[in-house]
């Protein structure tokens, strides 16, 4: 297709003052009927409708210099007038949403994804898409930093991290690459000839990039090596030229969005490592979590569910498998630092150890199952309430330890000679290699234990039923020790216990959750109350209620003054044993079937 009769958007970094982007959208042949143009409710790997069309501040129609009609026909769509000749839709959007799931634009960079600025010419989804990024007016130096490819052989394509213009293979392609602008750190590596970028954006004094580096590039290389053990070639060479990792370090930031050629991330500044110093404790949180990005590069970008092949980016898409597109790649992320020696195994197990006391702390995990909380991702584990951890379970924890039940399982049946890395590999092959490559196929909501049996032997039927589908806890203690791991769990303290999560409140101490059936529950307590007094002794934080609980008993009673709203009440709690426990795995031995690292 000639360039001129691609769908084309122009990005304008229009108002850095005022976070806005001006956007030109133009497209050749509109529908005769009348063009309809939508932006996406959600993004891709975060289940809660955005609606990102609220940002959208203007929006004008035009073809041929004359005016065309458009107006909103639901919170996400316009419908622009028929018109013969290309339509152009000029249209501005606001973006002060320094997250991984949005668009961001101030004075110092840009960052966005195209869910928030790309209008799909509806029904023209498959076409492809130019997009045209211009250079601020209001800085000097500003470099390009993403997947998306150049349009090669195009007289104005992009040079390598310059503006201009990069191209899409459809709108799918498009919304799939953020974009970050500006004078970010940067250093690239190779994994099996495969080149990454990881690109630092935000205030980092010293930033350490070349051990950052050294350790992604250890993480990447052993992800290839499970998946494409022999031909070891990197997944996302099937569209771009390079993996990119945008990383946003903010002080108290943390999470991340996988695309199908990049991640975006943030992170905490202290959990980075500084040059000449040794790497803070949360470095390794900060590698689990690329790691974690890095393997939904296969898990869930396109080895996917049937219900996001393809996307409909207009409502909710309900699977019940996250368990496996999460859970799983919650059990690998830390296990492939693991086996890329960035950490040792005693590092390992106790990681896996502070899942296990995550999981086992919260009730929730006995009321709904990792299936059920998969497909109530929208309007439960996305919108989490003080009420949660009685309700939910989160299948990215527990979705991790029922990986590793199903690896030592399928060990166990299989005499050590197959292992959940089996199961990987053939659902890439079957569901991933060839996403892009004209075969978007998803898996099917209930083939997991047919397609595990067909991996590796091993019947797992029973295994999901109960810890996947149903909710019994995983029985990881038989399990790993017979791999030679000793799985013990003692109090985190002696202390007595309200049970209850509790918050800081410049007026008192903030009941955050009341877990149900414990201390505080049974005496009347709410999520909500304003803890004031204990015994009559003013409480103003959590240490000092600790003081007070560290000097009593469990069985012994206890008056509190809480403000429920307005109104004082008082309540008799009768203490209770310690609830916290603190799980701990510890090597004894070797394994009789292997174990995962
Ligand atoms: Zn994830």
């Amino acid at each position: 297709m000639k360039n001129e009769q691609m769908i084309q958007y122009q990005v304008r970094l229009a108002d850095p003052a005022g976070h806005r982007y001006a956007i030109r959208l133009t497209i050749p042949r509109p529908d005769p009927a009348g063009q309809s143009l939508r932006l996406p409710a959600w993004i891709p790997g975060s289940y809660l409708i955005r609606d990102f069309a609220r940002q959208i501040e203007t929006l004008q129609a035009s073809s041929g210099g004359a005016p065309v009609a458009a107006r909103k026909t639901d919170s996400h769509t316009w419908r622009c007038a028929p018109c013969t000749g290309p339509l152009t839709v000029d249209y501005q959007v606001y973006a002060w949403d320094l997250s991984v799931r949005g668009a961001h634009f101030d004075e110092s960079h840009a960052f966005f994804n195209g869910c928030s600025l790309f209008l799909a010419a509806v029904g023209q989804e498959a076409q492809p898409c130019l997009l045209d990024l211009c250079p601020p007016a209001h800085a000097r130096g500003w470099q390009v930093y993403t997947s998306l490819p150049s349009a090669a052989g195009h007289p104005d394509a992009a040079p390598l991290r310059g503006f201009g213009l990069y191209q899409a293979r459809d709108y799918d392609e498009l919304i799939d690459h953020p974009v970050e602008i500006g004078t970010p750190q940067c250093i690239s590596f190779e994994a099996h000839g495969a080149v990454h970028d990881l690109v630092f954006t935000g205030r980092v004094p010293n930033l350490d990039l070349e051990r950052i580096a050294a350790d992604a590039q250890k993480i990447c290389a052993a992800q290839i090596e499970l998946f494409e053990p022999a031909s070891r070639r990197a997944p996302f060479l099937d569209g771009a030229e390079r993996y990119v990792f945008l990383v946003t370090v903010t002080g108290d930031g943390y999470g991340g969005l996988e695309h199908r050629a990049s991640t975006a991330l943030i992170t905490r500044r202290a959990d980075l490592p500084a040059q000449g110093c040794a790497a803070p404790e949360g470095y390794v949180t900060f590698l689990g979590l690329l790691s974690h990005e890095y393997f939904h590069t296969w898990n869930v970008k396109r080895i996917k569910p049937a219900a996001f092949a393809p996307y409909d980016l207009s409502r909710p898409g309900h699977t019940e498998l996250l368990w496996v597109f999460e859970g799983f790649t919650s059990y690998y992320d830390d296990l492939m630092l693991l086996r890329a020696g960035v950490i040792d195994e005693p590092a390992y197990l106790k990681l896996v150890g502070r899942t296990l006391d995550q999981v086992l702390r919260a009730g929730g995990r006995l009321k709904q199952s990792v299936a059920e909380s998969s497909f109530d991702a929208w309007t439960r584990y996305y919108k989490q309430d003080e009420n949660s951890p009685n309700a939910l379970v989160s299948y990215y924890t527990k979705g991790s330890l029922v990986a590793l039940g199903l690896d030592l399982e399928i060990r166990r049946q299989s005499g050590g000679a197959r292992s959940l890395d089996d199961v990987m590999r053939l659902l890439w092959r079957r569901y991933g290699r060839d996403f892009y490559q004209g075969r978007p196929r998803g898996v099917a909501e209930d083939a997991m234990p047919a397609l595990i049996q067909a991996a590796t032997g091993a019947d797992v039927t029973d295994f999901i039923a109960r810890h996947a589908l149903g909710r019994e806890d995983v029985p990881l203690k038989a399990a790993l020790a017979r791999v030679g791991i000793e799985l013990s769990a003692q109090p985190e303290h002696t202390r007595p216990t309200l049970d209850v999560r509790t918050q800081a409140d410049p007026a008192g101490l903030r009941l955050a959750t009341v877990h149900e059936h414990g201390p505080a529950h049974r005496a009347g307590l709410s999520a909500g109350d304003l803890l004031i007094a204990a015994d009559g002794l003013r409480i103003t934080d959590a240490a000092g209620l600790d003081r007070l609980l560290d000097a009593r008993r469990p069985g012994e009673r206890l008056s509190l003054h809480v403000f429920r709203r307005d109104e004082l009440r008082q309540h008799t709690v009768r203490l209770g044993k310690p609830a916290a426990l603190r799980h701990q795995l510890q090597r004894v031995g070797g394994g009789a079937h292997g174990t995962p690292a």
